[in-house]
C-alpha cells in the first residue's frame, strides 16, 4: 500500500515560473540582456532613455485617458490636453524636436479617434490579465481589450516607424499570451488580436485557433524552462545591440554602432 508521501500529497507544489511576454521575448532576443535586466543585482547602469519609447509611453497613456473620460467628452478637443498631461520628455535632441513629434503624436491621435465610436466601452484599457499553466505564472497589461459580441479582441497600439502586417499580429507572442490569459480572466472567448498603428492608421489582424494558441503557450513554456536552465546567458550580438541599454556594460556588443537616443523619431 502506498504511503501518503508516495501518493504526493505532502509533495512540495511545483514552483512556477512568474513571468511577462516582455521577459521572454526578451531572453529570446538576447540571453545576456535577459540576464542584465532581470538577473544581475544590482542591475548594471542602463544607457540614458530613447525619444521612441517617451513618444510610444505618451500616446498610449494618451489613448487609456482617452477612455477614462465620459463618452460625451471623447471630443478631439480633449486631446491636447491628455497629450499634454503626461508627455514624456525624456530622450529628444532639442525642444525643437520634442515639439516637432508632439505635433505628429497629436495628428496620429486625431486621426486614430475619427475611426472610434467614442460610446464604445472596452472592457479593458491598459489592463492586467494573468494565467497559470503547469509550469507558468504569467501575466501582462493589455493595451486594450473590445468586446465584440461574441469575443474579445487584444489591441495592442504602435507608433514605431516600420509598419505591421498579418504575419506581425500572427507571430507576436505577448498578444496570444494576452489571448489566452483574457479569455481565461473574462471567461469569454478571445481570439482576434489585432495591432493598431497610429502613424499609418492601418490595422493588422490574427485570428488565432486554439492550435495556433496552444503553440504559442508551448513555445512561452519551453523559453522559461530554457531560462530556468540557462547559466551562462550569452550574448546574442546583432543590429539590436545599437539599440540595446546595456551597450556599454556588455563586452561583446560595446562595438555596435551607438545611436542617438533621438534617432528612431527623427
Ligand atoms: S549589447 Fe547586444 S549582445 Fe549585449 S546585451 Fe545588448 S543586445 Fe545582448
Amino acid at each position: 500500500m502506498l504511503g501518503v508521501e508516495q501518493l504526493g500529497l505532502f509533495a512540495a507544489p511545483r514552483r512556477l515560473f512568474t513571468c511577462t511576454p516582455s521577459k521572454l521575448g526578451s531572453y529570446e532576443d538576447c540571453p545576456r540582456r535577459y540576464r542584465y535586466t532581470y538577473v544581475d543585482r544590482p542591475a548594471p547602469p542602463k544607457g540614458p532613455p530613447w525619444a521612441h519609447n517617451s513618444l510610444g509611453a505618451s500616446v498610449h497613456t494618451a489613448l487609456k485617458n482617452w477612455y477614462s473620460l465620459e463618452p460625451d467628452r471623447r471630443r478631439p478637443e480633449a486631446l491636447p490636453t491628455l497629450l499634454k498631461a503626461t508627455w514624456v520628455r525624456e530622450g529628444y535632441r532639442d525642444e525643437e524636436q520634442e515639439l516637432q513629434v508632439y505635433r505628429r503624436a497629436l495628428a496620429w491621435l486625431e486621426s486614430y479617434i475619427d475611426g472610434l465610436d467614442p460610446t464604445d466601452e472596452p472592457v479593458g484599457v491598459e489592463r492586467t490579465v494573468a494565467a497559470r499553466t503547469d509550469t507558468l505564472a504569467l501575466s501582462g497589461r493589455v493595451d486594450r481589450i473590445d468586446d465584440r459580441g461574441d469575443e474579445l479582441v487584444i489591441v495592442d497600439y504602435k507608433t514605431g516607424r516600420g509598419g505591421v502586417s498579418e504575419d506581425d499580429a500572427r507571430g507576436s507572442r505577448a498578444l496570444a499570451l494576452y489571448a489566452i490569459a483574457t479569455a481565461r480572466v473574462f471567461r469569454k472567448p478571445c481570439r482576434r488580436v489585432e495591432l493598431h498603428h497610429l502613424p499609418t492608421g492601418t490595422v493588422a489582424a490574427f485570428d488565432h485557433t486554439e492550435a495556433s494558441l496552444d503553440r504559442h503557450l508551448r513555445r512561452a513554456e519551453e523559453t522559461a524552462a530554457d531560462i530556468t536552465a540557462d547559466t551562462e546567458f550569452p550574448a546574442r550580438v546583432g543590429p539590436q545591440c545599437s539599440w540595446c541599454d546595456y551597450r556599454k556594460t556588455c563586452p561583446e556588443g560595446s562595438s555596435s554602432t551607438p545611436r542617438d537616443p533621438w534617432t528612431a523619431v527623427e
